[in-house]
């Protein structure tokens, strides 16, 4: 596997290895079990954009950019492999909400009728959430990839486009955007300096977006403890305050606002704890057991080793930065 030349973000050659993971990993992970046709398809895919079975994580001293080596983003047809089924869209609640009473509070000052643009938009969550608060389906615009979601938008009387924005024109959108929503796909883009160009072609001086990524303090906390959970190439870049600074100014877009999610230590250990358990669940399905008080008893029995093997991670995550997600409000200034 070749070292990186260069930090994508800000093009330094100050870089440290963080980890190494081979397709064999990624695919046990993406697609969790015992190996499956489709398991087999994902590490061949996997290893057709890697170009050999091994990728890594680096680190830039200079602004702080985790990325992924190879610096190539996974494709439509490996996307659907892993996400097969149309329950995957996660439950980003916290992030839409703050977004929500920023966007309110954004339109006040504006003397023409907001318009708005999410890219990849998932099953139109938050679009719903925009249409029953002060916006109308004409004001917005998605994107989005999967079959399912753009469906799910088009009910809502929304247009939508199944491209994403680099590959979206001025003759599909005559308009202006004043808001940009970008909810967890940052971390899967690799062009992301001709995204930011394209952003400023739909956009003028002043224009808001809000961004939300994974929580880069949370990520790097469980790297130290051997899980990887931005795993290439799905996820291939991680991103923190310093980092996205570095790369939206090159582009005339400033930080206003930086949250990361604020969760409670039991939230966390649960999380933690249930993602464990259901992993476990592909290799040993013990809630499958009919008999009841075996279930409860191999639930419990499963529950307590899980927390002693991983008493370490559970004392680290009181500290009370390690929620999942981080979130942005960026303006353009130029
Ligand atoms: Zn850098």
């Amino acid at each position: 596997m070749p070292k990186p030349s260069a930090c994508p973000v800000c093009g330094s050659n100050k870089l440290t290895e963080l980890f190494r993971v081979s397709s064999l990993f990624v695919s046990r992970q993406l697609i969790p079990g015992k190996a499956t046709d489709r398991q087999k398809l994902c590490k061949t895919k996997i290893e057709q954009n890697w170009s050999g079975q091994y990728a890594g994580y680096y680190s830039c001293a200079n602004c702080s950019f985790d990325f992924a080596l190879p610096f190539q983003a996974a494709d439509a047809e490996l996307y659907s492999l892993i996400y097969y089924s149309e329950g995957h869209y996660p439950a980003i609640k916290w992030e839409f909400a703050i977004t929500l009473n920023n966007i309110v509070s954004y339109i006040k000052k504006l003397s023409h009728q907001p318009k708005l643009i999410e890219i990849g938009a998932g099953n139109g969550s938050f679009l719903k959430l925009l249409l029953e608060n002060t916006f109308s389906a004409e004001q917005i615009i998605a994107t989005e990839y999967s079959e399912a979601g753009l469906k799910a938008i088009e009910g809502l009387g929304i247009r939508c486009f199944s491209r994403d924005l680099n590959n979206l024109t001025e003759q599909d959108i005559e308009d202006k955007f004043d808001i940009v929503c970008l909810f967890q796909v940052l971390e899967h883009m690799t062009d992301i300096h001709y995204f930011f160009e394209k952003l400023n072609h739909f956009t003028q001086t002043g224009a808001r977006l809000y961004v939300s990524v994974p929580n880069y303090y949370h990520r790097r906390f469980f790297d130290r403890h051997g899980y990887y959970y931005d795993l290439p190439p799905v996820h291939v870049g991680r991103y923190n305050a310093k980092s996205l600074a570095a790369l939206s100014e090159k582009h005339g877009w400033d930080i206003l606002q930086h949250l990361v999610q604020t969760t409670t230590y039991s939230e966390r250990v649960k999380k933690f704890l249930f993602s464990q358990f259901a992993r476990w669940q592909h290799i040993f399905p013990s809630e499958k057991i009919k008999l009841k008080i075996l279930k409860l008893f191999l639930r419990y029995t499963l529950y307590l080793l899980l927390f002693m093997v991983n008493i370490r991670v559970i004392t680290g995550l009181r500290l009370s930065y390690l929620g999942t997600a981080q979130w942005f409000e960026l303006e353009r200034t130029k």
